[in-house]
């Protein structure tokens, strides 16, 4: 396999490294964020640092499924449409702070609202649809199952099962859980923050504004916010500057000072004569992981430990360089901090052959939908090159082609990923 020579920093990692051996670099130099303990309002988007177990049982008590009446089922043995049996109204419980009720020791039924306790002594609940009034008798028609229509406490959740595991994302259905049970504190780790500084002399960041010739818009910048602010990441600092590594250094100064967990600079990191980034890192004290992996694209993506901890992820300027060094690498680091184990990507069958460098892992654009037989198929969108926006836009989702292959054949069995952060994978 060719080697290629880095033309940058990075002395004690000379050679382009793979893609694994990248990852691993980011997740060996990234710590893990201290776990705290936060009342549970505050959890929300957060990720749990331990289990939590139930406090009680979930249902806390027997109740009712339905409207209806509780009865004991043996009561209304053999009832039918053509016989029924009638029973005489004994008392009548809502859902709501009640006085624990036991069923009468005489035959009798028990009208009952959803969420209400069953008083200790009933089997079933009959639901009122099914049931008709007689003045104080109720008419019933059919005898039901025993159990039918009571929710049992501790159905769901016994005291001490998990409710949530060291490493679930706080979303909102593990919310509704954590409310359920009432756990009024637990131990998250918050959301990590990151510093975005965009590079470029050519860069316009307002869109109001008309472009002189040689000017581009700024699209990395928001992008790169969006897309962080969707996955539940605090941005604590966003800011575009020129070609001027002094400029850059006062800016990465001014980031710093928000105290990211993570900076990501887009521009200025490959071979140009302007590409300042590496140099300009190595100044600020930065201490360079590796410069240059064997990706594409992202080829010269840039990984470094600055002065304090933070991680920096030099990000190449092209739109699609952005969008693979965040999703594949800026991500494994966002996962450590957050305390979550290495992303498992989903599978899926390549629909049609894919010609890239062989040494190179290849992340496309792809759509990813299902055949008729429900297997998942990845197809390749027209248009990869790094510049172009507009496949990523009509994308579902990455497909992710391995090193070691020129080209890939169809129906090869390739790993997928989502656009956006899947916190939950
Ligand atoms: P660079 O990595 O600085 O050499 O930039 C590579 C390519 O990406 C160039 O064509 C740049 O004009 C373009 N580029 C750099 N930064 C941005 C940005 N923030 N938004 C859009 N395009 C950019
Ligand atoms: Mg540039």
């Amino acid at each position: 396999m060719e080697q290629f020579k880095s033309t940058h920093g990075a002395d004690d990692h000379p050679v382009m490294i793979a893609a694994d051996a990248a990852l691993a670099l980011v997740r060996a130099h990234t710590p893990t964020l201290p776990a705290r303990d936060v009342a549970l309002d505050a959890a929300a988007g957060a990720v749990a640092a331990a289990t939590v177990r139930a406090p009680g049982p979930l249902q806390p008590f027997d109740n009712s499924a339905m409207d209806g009446y509780a009865v004991r089922a043996g009561e209304l043995a053999g009832a039918t449409d053509a016989d029924p049996v009638r029973l005489p109204l004994r008392g009548h419980t809502a859902a709501g702070p009640v006085v624990a009720e036991r069923a009468p020791d005489t035959p009798g039924a028990w009208e009952i609202m959803t969420g209400a306790p069953v008083p200790a002594g009933f089997d079933a609940v009959v639901p009122v649809e099914r049931t008709a009034r007689d003045g104080d008798a109720v008419v019933f028609t059919a005898p039901p199952e025993a159990g039918a229509n009571i929710r049992r406490a501790g159905e769901d959740y016994a005291a001490g099962d998990p409710v949530v595991d060291a490493g679930d994302w706080l979303t909102p259905e593990r919310m509704m859980a954590l409310h359920a049970h009432g756990v009024a504190t637990l131990a998250v780790r918050r959301a990590p923050r990151v510093a975005v500084i965009a590079t470029g002399a050519e860069l316009v960041s307002d869109p109001g504004r008309a472009l002189r010739p040689g000017e581009i818009r700024d699209s990395n910048r928001p992008y790169l916010v969006d897309w962080l602010r969707a996955a539940g990441i605090t941005v604590s600092h966003a800011v575009t500057v020129g070609d001027d590594p002094a400029v850059f250094a006062r800016e990465l100064d001014a980031a710093l000072a928000t105290g990211p967990d993570v900076v990501l600079t887009s521009g200025a990191v490959s071979a140009g004569v302007h590409d300042f980034i590496p140099a300009a890192l190595l100044a600020a004290g930065a201490t360079i992981r590796f410069h240059k992996a064997q990706i594409r694209p992202a080829k010269p993506l840039l990984f470094a430990t600055l002065p304090g901890g933070a991680a920096c992820f030099g990000l190449p300027g092209n739109p699609l360089s952005v969008a693979v060094g965040l999703r594949f690498f800026a991500t494994a680091c966002l996962r450590t901090l957050w305390g979550l184990p290495p992303e498992r990507f989903a599978r899926a069958r390549l629909a049609n052959a894919w010609r890239k460098p062989e040494a190179m892992t290849f992340y496309g654009k792809g759509r990813i939908n299902t055949d008729d037989d429900g297997r998942l198929v990845a197809t390749m969108l027209d248009g990869q090159q790094s510049f172009r926006i507009r496949p990523l836009t009509q994308a579902n989702g990455w497909i992710v082609l391995p090193p070691g292959e020129h080209e890939v054949a169809a129906g090869r069995v390739v790993e997928v990923a989502s656009l956006d952060a899947d916190w939950r994978r």
